[in-house]
């Protein structure tokens, strides 16, 4: 599977290094297109760049991407990014979905205020706008109301391989085409009865600029402007516009939209010429979109898998959504660092998913403070340790960083161990606990296993042992113990029990809707898994969102909603190493 990594960031020996330091953005093609422009002395005005999502569903990793990149260059050249709500299909759109966005561009760690203005925009503030463009595109002959059925028009359309044919309405004059317009407006015909087209190409070999419409019918009530409009104009007719009017001078957008760039830049052209914009215009550049494998990140695929219950939600844990992968534990800074790692290109890929995950575990092993948690417990007895004496243990926070402190919890006569830390009759190379062998209890004791009880049904229900009073990690006797095995635990009297929600991949293949397949056959049975555990005293009051690596299972984070005081609940966010794939 290729990756459009950088060349330069490829292998990640410093990757932790660059997630904490201040990023040095790495060249790409449109930071070239504007240092040329900043040489020519093109603009007069600073970068200006905008991130234009539709209200019409939650925001996944893909849109992370374009975040990051419109963002992340409009900081790095001293200028703005907007966002800009695209919102004129007034049937799909909520301000439930414009909040959802607004939370998510913020989370991610970007603002669109600038010298204390604010550059939030909705397209849907330029109805007026538009509307008043389009008439004065119908005065200059180079638009006209089509009155064709909707299936003439396409057949008239032409093919790849014939020319589109004229409509017959095509060289109405523009006395009846601007009050037809009107009377669009004015909601005297029904919806399809007519449309405002472009008056362009129909022989052109790029389909967008065979008389595209502009404007259509819908009796739709919109979320922002209500019943004022019956008359919606098209995106491509918007998208263009919006920009000029917010003086936007570099319109980065995903390579399906090479082919709209000449409709984009004739619309802009012929309003310049009508004398409503000066040059220069906005540049449309476009680059290739983020797919990741075994993630899904279509709106129209995540709704189904929310609205068929597939999943619990759309900030279900495993979903690629922004608020998902913020519930999930993902950090801002790791989504900014795999933007960077991935780089900007016009090359079509995927990246893979475990190139994410390693930039989530550069990013977590740094920040996340260690600690110990149990998720299959068994009771381990030491049977010649006083009973109801406890002692204090003590480990770092971090092992890298001392100055973070230490941590402490109790030693005792009953612990909790991993069920799989013990083995009746131990595979070849097994180090752990099995009757006769030694192993350390980490920041404790050395043991040495003498047996285990079983129920009725021969289950193993408690493992004992011994312990070596001098063999206490940190004191002189401990070096004299060799042991091949060192295994976590927690004091029973003294543990906190926490409910830990194991989650996986949602999907089992890397492309679950490749070729068109059903991706709901792709979905992973095992994805989400639900255990009681125990975590260490310190962990009891986690803070919603706080992070920790508990030692050997990976990096979890107490649920944003679900994590009460003295109740936490965590999400395994990613384990240590990638071993999707591979036997455990
Ligand atoms: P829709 O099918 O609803 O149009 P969309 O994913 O294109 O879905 P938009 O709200 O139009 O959603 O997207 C906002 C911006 O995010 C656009 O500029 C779009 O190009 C960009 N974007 C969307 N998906 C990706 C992706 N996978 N990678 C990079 N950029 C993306
Ligand atoms: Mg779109």
């Amino acid at each position: 599977m290729s990756t459009d990594r950088h060349p330069s960031e490829r292998g990640n020996a410093n990757a932790a290094h660059a997630a904490n330091a201040a990023p040095t953005p790495a060249a790409n093609f449109i930071r070239n297109i504007i240092d040329e422009d900043n040489r020519s002395g093109k603009w007069s005005q600073r970068v200006e760049t905008r991130f234009p999502p539709e209200p019409n569903g939650y925001l996944h990793l893909g849109h992370a991407k374009s975040i990051c990149l419109n963002f992340g260059i409009a900081r790095s050249y001293g200028g703005v990014c907007h966002l800009r709500f695209d919102d004129t299909n007034p049937e799909k759109e909520s301000f439930e979905y414009v909040e959802s966005i607004i939370d998510a561009v913020k989370w991610l760690g970007f603002e669109w205020r600038k010298d204390s203005a604010e550059h939030l925009y909705f397209a849907s503030d330029y109805y007026d706008k538009l509307y008043a463009f389009a008439e004065l595109l119908i005065e200059r002959g180079k638009a006209y109301v089509d009155s064709q059925s909707a299936e003439d028009m396409r057949v008239n359309r032409g093919s790849a391989t014939e020319p589109g044919k004229a409509s017959p309405y095509r060289d109405r004059p523009v006395d009846e085409n601007l009050d037809l317009f009107r009377r669009m407006k004015a909601g005297e015909f029904k919806e399809g009865e007519h449309v405002l087209r472009a008056k362009i190409d129909m022989a052109s070999p790029n389909f967008n600029m065979r008389d595209p419409v502009l404007y259509r019918i819908r009796f739709a009530h919109h979320y922002r402007t209500g019943d004022t409009w019956c008359v919606y104009p098209m995106y491509d007719y918007t998208h263009c516009i919006s920009d000029a009017l917010e003086n936007i001078t570099h319109s980065l957008c995903t390579l399906e939209f090479e082919d709209h760039r000449p409709l984009y830049d004739w619309i802009l052209d012929e309003l310049a010429a009508a004398g409503v914009f000066t040059r220069p215009l906005p540049q449309q550049i476009e680059f290739s979109r983020l797919n990741l494998t075994y993630a899904i990140t279509s709106k129209r695929k995540l709704l189904q898998l929310v609205t068929e219950g597939h999943v619990d939600g759309w900030d279900d844990p495993r979903m690629p959504t922004i608020v998902g992968v913020r519930r999930r534990g993902f950090t801002p800074e790791s989504i900014q660092l795999l933007c960077d790692r991935i780089g900007v290109t016009k090359v079509d890929s995927w990246i893979d998913m475990s190139v994410f995950e390693g930039a989530l575990r550069d990013d977590l092993d740094e920040k996340a403070p260690r600690a110990t948690a149990v998720l299959d417990p068994l009771k381990l007895i030491i049977d010649n340790y006083p009973e109801g004496t406890t002692e204090e243990c003590s480990a770092p926070v971090h092992p890298h960083h001392p100055e973070r402190g230490t941590r402490t919890f109790p030693f005792s006569r009953e612990l909790w161990i991993e069920r799989e830390d013990f083995a009746e009759t131990p595979p070849k190379g097994y180090f752990r606990l099995f009757p006769g062998n030694r192993v350390r209890l980490k920041y404790g004791y050395v043991v040495e296993c003498t047996g285990a009880d079983k129920d009725e049904h021969g289950n193993i229900v408690a493992v004992h042992c011994n312990y070596f009073a001098d063999s206490r990690s940190g004191t002189e006797g401990a070096n004299s113990y060799k042991v091949k095995g060192t295994i976590h635990w927690l004091s029973a009297a003294g543990a906190c029990p926490a409910e830990v929600r194991v989650y996986d991949r949602l999907f089992r293949e890397a492309q679950p809707d490749a070729g068109g397949r059903d991706f709901l056959e792709a979905l992973n049975p095992d994805s989400k898994r639900i255990v009681q555990a125990y975590v260490e005293p310190g962990a009891r009051d986690a803070a919603p969102e706080q992070r920790y690596q508990f030692e050997r299972h990976g990096y979890f984070v107490a649920d944003r909603f679900d994590t009460k005081p003295g109740k936490p609940v965590f999400n395994r966010i990613v384990s240590l190493r990638d071993s999707w794939g591979k036997p455990a």
